[in-house]
């Protein structure tokens, strides 16, 4: 049998790796501050590139701010192997969010240079530019522009709430780097694997050590409208009214009975509720509310979504409804022989892995429609993400790294 480079993945090592990169933009309560392109970001990145060097990785930004670390292979015209995740956070983030699959990545690489396993292709480590969206909106800029699904142009205009442009935050963070070569979008990818913790609480409850990723749930949203006609709350009565509210709350009601499943899949909110003119004794003439509606399964997702409209039809009683949908960003499935070598390595090494999907978003989502991609999940304490005591456990995600790098490994070789 050939040697793997897990037997190399150094767990003192990606502890001590953690805790340094916890420490930028460490927040008192625990998590971290390290929103896209701030300078605890930059710090971030400066951080990653000295260790990618120390062991001869080659450090280039594109031009949409992703970082890369290059591993180079015996032949390095081939298309590369590439894994990684993001380095920014939420403003009161969680330290493993993003940085676990980062480091994962790093120390898949450092277990080949130590294992001196030489591969065919390259593997370059990314750590990609806003997955978060907080800073700059929408998230996942990088890859995005890196996939073709929003342009460049598109990228650099987006301003912060100070009015600061991804432009200008770029051009100062580079500033703050080592000149690093610029690379071109155009690189072609083998195959992308991204590690990352669950964001839920379904390993940890089963108590399974890594999860392989089958989807990346799709979600559909809308603004329901519901005009009646504001009354006297004491003289109109019950015959003439058109209440907007109780035909919205009807809908709700309806809604949540109709889209509920024995599994516990279908994903369906109704975040925000507004009622006009909100006074207490006039009959409600105008509520809007918004839905969230997700699942895994593209399909069965159209079809709930398409049941929304003659739902609210059915429920409006005397007031007049409009539904309208504002996004159907449909399910993104992962690449089956990419899950494969996934499930191929954790059973190799004796690590029980669980098919399931994920319920966040995710750069690999993005990324699979340019190339083969997958992830890896390790647990998270209690589901809590996006939230300071976001927390993992060391013997899993050294586990989740074993089984990347030998995923990327076998992907490379
Ligand atoms: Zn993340």
């Amino acid at each position: 049998m050939s040697a793997l480079p897990s037997s190399h993945v150094d767990a003192g090592r990606l502890q001590r790796r953690f805790e340094a990169l916890s420490a930028i933009g460490a927040t008192a309560a625990g998590g971290v501050d390290r929103q896209a392109l701030s300078a605890a970001d930059a710090q971030a990145q400066a951080l990653l590139i000295g260790w990618g060097s120390a062991r001869g990785f080659t450090a280039a930004h594109d031009a949409a701010g992703n970082l890369f670390l290059r591993r180079t292979g015996t032949h390095p015209l081939e298309p590369v192997v590439m894994s990684g995740s993001h380095l920014d956070s939420q403003p009161t983030g969680g330290r493993y969010d993003g940085a676990y699959g980062v480091l994962a990545a790093l120390e898949a690489l450092e277990a080949m240079e130590d294992a001196q396993l030489a591969c065919s292709r390259s593997i370059e480590l990314v750590a990609w530019m806003n997955e978060e969206g907080s800073r700059f909106a929408p998230g996942m800029m990088g890859s995005a522009v890196l996939a073709g699904v929003r342009t460049l142009a598109q990228t650099l205009c987006v301003a912060d709430v100070r009015g600061v442009t991804v432009e200008s935050a770029l051009r100062a963070l580079k500033q703050t780097l080592p000149a690093l070569a610029d690379r071109p979008f155009s690189a072609p990818i083998h195959a992308y694997v991204e590690a990352h913790i669950e964001q839920g609480p379904v390993l940890e409850r089963l108590g399974i050590p890594l999860g392989v990723v089958t989807a990346i749930q799709g979600k559909h949203t809308f603004r329901v409208d519901v005009h009646g006609e504001a009354a006297h709350a004491g003289t109109a009565p019950r015959s003439q009214r058109r209440d907007a509210l109780l035909a919205a709350t009807a809908m709700v009601q309806a809604l949540s009975a109709a889209l509920e499943d024995d599994r516990d899949e279908v994903k369906f909110t109704v975040g925000r509720f507004t009622v006009t003119p909100n006074a207490p004794s006039v009959v409600p003439r105008h509520v809007s509310f918004s839905i969230d509606l997700r699942h895994p399964d593209t399909e069965l997702l159209r079809a709930l979504s398409a049941r929304v409209a003659p739902i609210c039809e059915a429920m409006r009683g005397s007031c007049e409804v409009s539904v309208e949908r504002l996004v159907a960003a449909d399910a993104v499935a992962f690449d089956a022989g990419v899950r494969e070598r996934i499930h191929a390595a954790a059973t190799h090494l004796d690590v029980q892995i669980l098919d399931m999907p994920s319920l966040a978003g995710h750069d690999a989502g993005i990324v699979s429609r340019i190339a083969p991609a997958g992830m890896i999940f390790i647990p998270c304490r209690e589901g809590i993400t996006h939230h300071e005591e976001e927390s993992a456990q060391m013997p899993h995600m050294v586990d989740g790294t074993r089984v990347l790098a030998d995923v990327l490994y076998t992907l490379a070789r």
